[in-house]
Parts: structure tokens; C-alpha cells; sequence
């Protein structure tokens, strides 16, 4: 079955939508398909030969409706009313049973609101989203997901001349934060309530008639959730701007991200974040802070005192959706809750104070239990943490459901560095054999694989750039 297209937002939301087609940037080339994704949205249809050149923009995909969006948002803490899609255009909606989709390509060129910006995009911090987005969803982190990635001919000016790319992802919806922080500051009320009813309906269909103060509930709870399962694996957004949070509680826009590898809470990878605003320890503060954003635009729809209550809801939900994947990484759900959290404490100055890798450090834990002796950071400088542990549980690990949540792989720096400059000279294996090791990350098999390596000394990325 091809994609069935309801192109429902550049219907209703004509006041904030430019619709244009992709400008393409000569030739293209199809680089990487998900055909786990396409499979899902087309009920197992083969892709079709012209799917580069439709999203390559040399044709148009049949069904779809190519739009703009208008949105605002807060940058680095200070509002900006002059943001929207300036390189992004949402190609329509898909419709699969149920449920709503949205198809968006990055790179399509310039719109109303690119700024005097050029409207591309970098193979290379296309294939980083593309990394991110599949890692997570392998880790059940709710995120958009990368469908394709396509090269172009273009030669792109950043720091340096780069290849140009486009990425079409797919999103429960695109709509963020910052579309109700436009809607507040034009005054559009009649869009802010049509444009809240309609994502929560595309979202959650089961409160679509639910009271709007529950449905801010929701969007806060997911919002929470989202960030809690990011703390518990390290993943560091770098740029959460209010424009980049998404009302589903998606992982949405990915710049200057980075995992940990080394347990190095107070590092910040984004080399213009100078303030630290954006580091690890910053993210479930700010958050809240952006959910405070939002709440005051939508402040025409829900009473102040509701929506006070529900962001109230943040903090404890978040806490409690922490621990529980921190319980799950460390196989100890028969443990009471207060001591299941002084647990983690200790696990993480462990880490800290070993500079142990964040992820492989589990993985000694699952060794440890299975040799039932201290193996790894744990034999080099664990022991008390172990003995603790072990008190602890009392024989009743869940071993198997640690091997399942705690990968071998995820992204780093500098094996996504490695993939981008082999991509760049025009060597795709390395990209679809790191893809293939992060969308099954917790195959025992990678155990010794090359990307289930951190980095050396020499290899560590401290900085990263946040073009795009
Ligand atoms: P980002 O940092 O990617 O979230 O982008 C922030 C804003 O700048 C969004 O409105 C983007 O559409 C816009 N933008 C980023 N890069 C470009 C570009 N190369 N051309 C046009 N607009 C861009
Ligand atoms: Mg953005
Ligand atoms: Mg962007």
C-alpha cells in the first residue's frame, strides 16, 4: 500500500503555514532508507524507485502538501518571535489505521523563514540526527525518527565547505512550544485553541475530549518522562530551546548532542552554550522552565491555578520515571524505593570518581553478577558499592532485563566522526554498519565489536559545533 496522505496541518493551519515545494539542490541520492520505518508506513510496499527524486524535491511525492511552519521560541532564555521552519518543510500526514504521522525533510531550501540563511543542511549533522534518532528509539526514548537520508550536490559553507544533505524524519507532530508562544504573542487565539485540540488529538486521541487542563497534564508528564529517560542515559540535547521541544514529548531537533562516555555530569559539549545552560545536570530544571514557557502562552485556554498544579506534577513525575530507569539499569526492582535511589547515589560518584565510562559501566555490573564477583570498575574500585548492592538485593537481580536496556552501543563522537568523513568521501558501509549496531544496541554479539569502544584519550571530542 503506498502512504495515505491527510495533510490535516496545512489544512487547518493556513494563518501559520507557507506552503512551497522543496527547492532542490541539484542532484540526488538516496543514502540510507529505514525500511523498518517505511515498511510501518506503507504495510510492507517495496520502496519505490522514486523515492530520492521525490524527496530530492525533483518530483512531488503524490499525496503530499509541502508547508513551512510559522512558530516562535525562546533561545538560549530569550524569546525570539521571528523563528519557523527556514530549511524544513512538513510534507503531510501519514495515515496508517489510527494513526497520524508526520513526514518532514530537513535541507529543502530556503522559505520565509530562513532569516538569510540558506536553508540547507550538512551531510554531517544530518547523518549525527540520523545516529541520535535510531539510538534512542532503540533505547524506548520517545524521539522523531530518521526515515531517509539523502545526499545532494550542493557544496555548503560552515566552518568549512561541506556536502549537502536532507533528512526526512517522521514525528507523532511537529508541532512545539514555540507554536503557542507565536500564537500568544499575535494575539491568534482562535489558532492557539484549534492548534491544542488538534496535537492533542494527533497525540493523544484517548483525552481528545478530555478537560484542557488534564491535556497540559499529559503534556507535561511526557515532557518529564522524556527527560528523565535522557538523564538515565546520559544523552545530552545540547540546544533545548523552546522551539526544539515538541508537545509529544519527542526527542526533536538534534544539534550539538552528545552520551556521555566518561561519567562527566558538568560537561558542556556545545561550544556555543558558554554559559552552561545546556549541560546534563541543566536539563531537568530547564525543562520545567521551557513547560513555564508554555504555560504562560497558553494561558488564554487554562486558568492559572490548573495550570500551577500541573506543572507542580513535573518535578515528582520526573523523579519517579528516573528511578524507575535507573532500577530497570541496575536489575534492582525488589529493592524498596528509598534504597533503590541511594544506590543510584552511590553508582554515579562511583563513576564520577573512577571517570568510568557511563555505559560500560553497567555492563560490568551484569559480568559482576554473572561471575558473582566483582569484575571491572567494580573490582578496581567497587568493592563497597558491591557489597552495598548485593545487601541490597539479596540474590534478586533481574539480569535479564538488564541485558535488555543496557546497550553495548550507543552514539559517540568519535565513532559518528569516523562514519561522517567516510560518508563524506563517498563510503556509506561504516554509516550501515554503525546504524545496524545502534538500532539492536544490547546484542551480546557487540560485545567486542569496534563501535562498543569509548573513546582514548586521543580520541575524545571535548567540543562540539553547533552548525547544521
Ligand atoms: P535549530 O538551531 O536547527 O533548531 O534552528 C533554529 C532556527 O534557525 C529554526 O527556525 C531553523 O529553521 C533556522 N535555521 C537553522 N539553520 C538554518 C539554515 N541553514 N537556513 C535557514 N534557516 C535555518
Ligand atoms: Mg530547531
Ligand atoms: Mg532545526
Amino acid at each position: 500500500m503506498p502512504i495515505v496522505f491527510d495533510n490535516r496541518f496545512a489544512r487547518k493551519f493556513p494563518e501559520i503555514t507557507t506552503r512551497q515545494p522543496i527547492k532542490p539542490d541539484g542532484e540526488v541520492s538516496l543514502r540510507w532508507l529505514n525500511s523498518q520505518l517505511w515498511a510501518e508506513l506503507t504495510k510492507g510496499e517495496t520502496p519505490p524507485a522514486e523515492l530520492s527524486q521525490w524527496l530530492g524535491g525533483l518530483e512531488s511525492w503524490p499525496g503530499t502538501e509541502p508547508v513551512a511552519q510559522k512558530y516562535a521560541g525562546h533561545q538560549f532564555g530569550h524569546f525570539n518571535p521571528y523563528l519557523g521552519d527556514g530549511r524544513g518543510l512538513l510534507l503531510g500526514q501519514a495515515v496508517v489505521g489510527e494513526k497520524i504521522t508526520d513526514i518532514h525533510i530537513k535541507g529543502a531550501g530556503p522559505t520565509p523563514y530562513s532569516r538569510g540563511a540558506d536553508g540547507r543542511a550538512v551531510l554531517r549533522s544530518s547523518i549525527r540526527e540520523l545516529l541520535a534518532s535510531e539510538a534512542l528509539h532503540a533505547l524506548t526514548i520517545p524521539t522523531t525518527r530518521a526515515l531517509a537520508l539523502i545526499s545532494t550536490q550542493g557544496k555548503i559553507q560552515r566552518e568549512r565547505v561541506e556536502p549537502g544533505a536532507m533528512l526526512a524524519r517522521t514525528a507523532t507532530t511537529h508541532v512545539r512550544f514555540g507554536h503557542f508562544e507565536h500564537c500568544f504573542h499575535r494575539g491568534l487565539e482562535d489558532t492557539m485553541h484549534n492548534l491544542w485540540q488538534d496535537t492533542i488529538e494527533v497525540t493523544w486521541p484517548h483525552l481528545a475530549d478530555a478537560d484542557i487542563a488534564e491535556q497540559f497534564s499529559q503534556v507535561v508528564k511526557s515532557t518529564a518522562d522524556m527527560i528523565a529517560a535522557w538523564q538515565a542515559y546520559g544523552f545530552i540535547h545540547g540546544v533545548m530551546n523552546t522551539d526544539n521541544m515538541s508537545l509529544a514529548g519527542e526527542t526533536f531537533d538534534f544539534g550539538p548532542y552528545a552520551f556521555l562516555d566518561n561519567y562527566q555530569p558538568e560537561k558542556i559539549f556545545n561550544h556555543t552554550d558558554a554559559g552552561g545552560r545546556y549541560g546534563l545536570l541543566q536539563q531537568p530544571g530547564v525543562g520545567l522552565w521551557n513547560l513555564q514557557r508554555l504555560a504562560q502562552a497558553v494561558s488564554p485556554l487554562i486558568e492559572s491555578d490548573k495550570l500551577r498544579a500541573a506543572l507542580d506534577t513535573y518535578e515528582p513525575e520526573l523523579r519517579e520515571a528516573y528511578l524507575n530507569r535507573m532500577t530497570k539499569r541496575l536489575g534492582m526492582s525488589s529493592v524498596p524505593a528509598n534504597e533503590r535511589m541511594q544506590l543510584v547515589g552511590g553508582w554515579l560518584s562511583l563513576l564520577e570518581v573512577n571517570q568510568a565510562d557511563y555505559q560500560l559501566a553497567f555492563r560490568d555490573l551484569i559480568d559482576s553478577l554473572e561471575a558473582r564477583e566483582p569484575k571491572g570498575l567494580l573490582a578496581q574500585s567497587g568493592e563497597s558499592w558491591w557489597q552495598e548492592y548485593n545487601k541490597a538485593v539479596n540474590g534478586k537481580t533481574d539480569i535479564d532485563v538488564m541485558k535488555r536496556v543496557n546497550p553495548w552501543v550507543i552514539v559517540r563522537t568519535h565513532h559518528a566522526q569516523r562514519v561522517i568523513d567516510a560518508a563524506e568521501a563517498g563510503d556509506d558501509s561504516l554509516l550501515n554498519d554503525y546504524m545496524q549496531a545502534l538500532m539492536n544496541p544490547f546484542a551480546e554479539s557487540l560485545r567486542e565489536s569496534v563501535w562498543a569502544k569509548p573513546p582514548t584519550a586521543e580520541e575524545q571530542v571535548s567540543e562540539l559545533s553547533c552548525s547544521s
